[in-house]
């Protein structure tokens, strides 16, 4: 038995911040959701009932009301795949959400669902009371409604939706472990093909698309653009209420965390900025639409990937990916060498004198500093491995979520 996998889509050092704010209604809000996750975390994994969900269903979507309860069993059909609209905007946003990812996927990609196998999708909207988050849990998709101060519905984000369920593709794919540089990348590849279900959506080109997650999650009154920003890590928000978006984007700032829930998992929300900042510089060093050569790099290479790809690992695939869909030293291959060199990382097999990016200088001949961050971050990472072995099972709560000591 393991800790249940939930993929949030607003990060612990977010809701901390919350939870120490001077407004006790944004406090308490705070201290329920992130409550209420690691619960939800505490319950048994579902992953030995994937195998029963593969059956085909030609990615047929159902939506239930869960009427503000948080107990998924007891929400109601609200509508299916042949069914008529609802007068609820939640369900009908969900729906529509659930449908433009699925044909994304499928338009785009090759891919029938989530799984390839026409994996059925399941949207719960309304959960809860105030829940100021949305998530995907192995199985189906679920929505808050916000607390209506910091947080509205969560249904109204395409990007969200398409971040939310590409957690699920990636599980079926790489199943990159969600901690640390793989559990970073993770999240980079739900950032990337979410921005990328929006940007399809709307025809954008990489210059156009805003390249923003959860842009609409936030109420008017709140000062922030974005949950992220792949354009401009750690400038998606900066307020006395969030805080500071912790994202960097580059190896030389790499962030150490633990490997614990209170720590993101060692920040898979928070190194996430490095290979987004990567895809963004691809996207637009190649330019016109994002979703063609670098989703069809970024994708194939994550197939290509394994649970334990780390950043070093995936820049590498991708120059190589480049090579094989688009020719050696062909413009779409050089972007990608260049782009990983801007942010630190140059790819290992790329020929002299494209390791650097054209700004030259700051990303090329290696970044010792970075290298011995992930040596660190990989021994930590092993020896959290251990500790749980020998203490026979992950603590479900244990220092973790809500007695952290406050991250700001
Ligand atoms: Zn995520």
């Amino acid at each position: 038995m393991s800790i249940r996998t939930l993929n949030c889509i607003v990060p612990p050092h977010v809701l901390e911040h919350l939870r120490q704010s001077s407004d006790t209604a944004v406090r308490e809000a705070a201290l329920t959701t992130l409550l209420d996750t690691t619960m939800l975390r505490g319950q048994r994994s579902v992953r030995g009932s994937l195998l029963g969900l593969a059956s085909p269903a030609q990615g047929r979507r159902t939506v239930f009301d869960c009427g503000h309860r948080t107990n998924l069993a007891t929400a109601v059909l609200a509508r299916s795949e042949d069914g008529a609209a609802s007068a609820d905007a939640s369900v009908d946003q969900a729906f529509d959400g659930l449908g433009s990812t699925r044909q994304f996927y499928g338009d785009v990609l090759g891919r029938n669902s989530i799984d390839d196998r026409g994996m059925r999708l399941d949207g719960y909207v309304h959960r809860g009371v105030r829940y100021n988050n949305a998530f995907w849990d192995g199985q189906e998709m679920v929505f808050g409604d916000g607390d209506g101060r910091i947080f509205t519905d969560f249904t109204g984000s395409l990007d969200v939706i398409g971040h939310e369920l590409t957690h699920g593709v990636t599980e079926f794919t790489a199943g990159l472990e969600y901690h640390v540089q793989s559990g970073a990348l993770n999240e980079s590849i739900s950032d990337v093909f979410g921005s990328l279900v929006k940007q399809w959506v709307r025809q954008q080109t990489a210059d156009q698309a805003d390249w923003l997650i959860g842009d609409e999650i936030f109420t008017p009154d709140v000062d922030a653009d974005a949950l992220r920003s792949l354009k401009s890590p750690g400038e998606a928000y900066d307020s006395e209420l969030l805080g500071k978006d912790p994202q960097p984007a580059h190896m030389r700032d790499f962030v150490d965390l633990p490997d614990t829930e209170a720590g993101d998992n060692g920040g898979v929300h928070v190194n996430s900025g490095i290979p987004n900042k990567a895809f963004y510089l691809v996207a637009t060093g190649i330019g016109g639409y994002a979703w063609e050569a670098p989703g069809h790099i970024w994708y194939e290479s994550l197939r290509a990937s394994t649970a334990t790809t780390d950043f070093q690992g995936f820049a590498d695939t991708t120059f190589s990916k480049a090579g094989e869909l688009f020719g050696q030293d062909s413009v779409e291959q050089k972007a990608v060498a260049s782009a990983w060199g801007d942010v630190g990382l140059p790819v290992s097999c790329a020929p002299k004198g494209m390791r650097s990016g054209p700004s030259g200088g700051a990303g090329g001949g290696g970044d010792p500093l970075g290298d011995l961050s992930r040596q660190v971050s990989e021994l930590a990472r092993q020896l959290q491995e251990l500790t749980q072995q020998v203490q026979g099972q992950p603590k479900p709560s244990g220092k973790g979520g809500r007695s952290g000591a406050g991250r700001a």
